[in-house]
C-alpha cells in the first residue's frame, strides 16, 4: 500500500514510519510513503500557508493554492485511484471496520489541517471522505493521520506475525479481547488464572472467548446489540 501525507509537519510521521510494527512495514516495503508540503508550493518570500477567513472570525485557515497543490503532487505519488481522505473532527468516526475496509485500498492520500480548517470548496473539490478519530478537536491532523496509518497498516498482509494477528485484537470479532497474564505467576498476592497454566489449549481457548463476552457485556454491551452470538459463545454465556 501507498499512504502519500499531505501535511505541514512531515517530520512529526516518524513517530509511526521509524518505529515499531509501523517502522517495520516500511522497512519491510509493505507500506510505502510519501509526503507533500503545502510549504513547498508556495511562491512568496515568506513561504506563507495560511490565509484569513472571509467574515471574519478567530483564526486562519491553510491556504488554497499551496495545499491544492500538494494534493496533486501526492495524487502523482499515489496513483490516480488513491482515496483522499481529510482528517476532521466533522468527518465520520474511524473505527475497526473502517480501518479493515481502508487496508483494503492500493493508496490513500492522509490530508491534515492546520489552523482552523481548510477551505469548503476545496473539500468538495479534492476530498472523497472526512475521518475524525474523535469527538474532541485537535490542534493539526497530523496525529489522527498518525492513528490511521497504524490501525490501518495491522491489517496488511506480513505485518503483523502470526503470533500477533489481528483475528486475536478487540474488535475482529466483534468482541473485545480477553484479559492476558505473563510472569510472575503471583503479583501482589494475585494468582494468575489456573487454566492458564493448564497447557490445555481448547480449554484455554473457551475460557478465554468467555472472558471477552463477560468483558464485552459489561464494558461495552452496544457492541452486542445485533451481533449474532455463534452457539459456542451461547453454550458458554449459559454455564
Ligand atoms: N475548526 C475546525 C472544526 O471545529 O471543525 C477544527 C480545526 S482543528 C483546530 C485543525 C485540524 O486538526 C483540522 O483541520 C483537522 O485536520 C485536524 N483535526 C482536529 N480534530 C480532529 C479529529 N478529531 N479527527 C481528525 N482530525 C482532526
Amino acid at each position: 500500500m501507498h499512504i502519500a501525507l499531505v501535511s505541514l509537519f512531515p517530520e512529526m510521521f516518524e513517530a509511526v514510519t521509524d518505529h515499531g510494527v509501523t517502522g517495520r512495514a516500511v522497512k519491510q516495503g509493505l507500506v510505502t510513503i510519501s509526503h507533500s508540503n503545502p510549504r513547498d508550493f508556495t511562491t512568496d518570500k515568506h513561504r506563507t500557508v495560511d490565509d484569513r477567513p472571509y467574515g471574519g472570525g478567530p483564526g486562519m485557515l491553510m491556504k488554497i493554492d499551496p495545499l491544492q497543490q500538494a494534493i496533486a503532487a501526492a495524487r502523482e505519488a499515489a496513483g490516480v485511484d488513491a482515496r483522499v481522505i481529510y482528517l476532521s473532527p466533522q468527518g465520520k468516526r474511524l473505527d475497526h471496520g473502517k480501518s479493515v475496509a481502508l487496508s483494503q485500498e492500493q493508496a490513500l492520500i492522509l490530508v491534515a489541517g492546520r489552523y482552523e480548517g481548510v477551505d469548503e470548496r476545496l473539500i468538495e473539490a479534492e476530498v472523497d471522505e472526512e475521518i475524525s478519530i474523535g469527538d474532541y478537536v485537535l490542534s493539526g491532523g497530523e496525529l489522527a493521520a498518525m492513528v490511521v496509518i497504524d490501525s490501518v497498516t495491522r491489517h496488511l498482509p506480513g505485518v503483523l506475525g502470526h503470533e500477533l494477528s489481528a483475528q486475536e485484537d478487540s474488535y475482529a470479532d466483534g468482541l473485545l479481547d480477553c484479559p492476558h497474564y505473563t510472569r510472575p505467576e503471583e503479583y501482589q498476592g494475585k494468582p494468575v488464572p489456573e487454566v492458564l497454566l493448564s497447557g490445555n489449549h481448547e480449554w484455554i481457548r473457551r475460557w478465554r472467548l468467555k472472558q471477552a463476552l463477560g468483558r464485552t457485556y459489561e464494558r461495552r454491551p452496544d457492541l452486542l446489540e445485533g451481533r449474532a452470538n455463534t452457539a459456542e459463545e451461547d453454550e458458554l454465556l449459559a454455564e
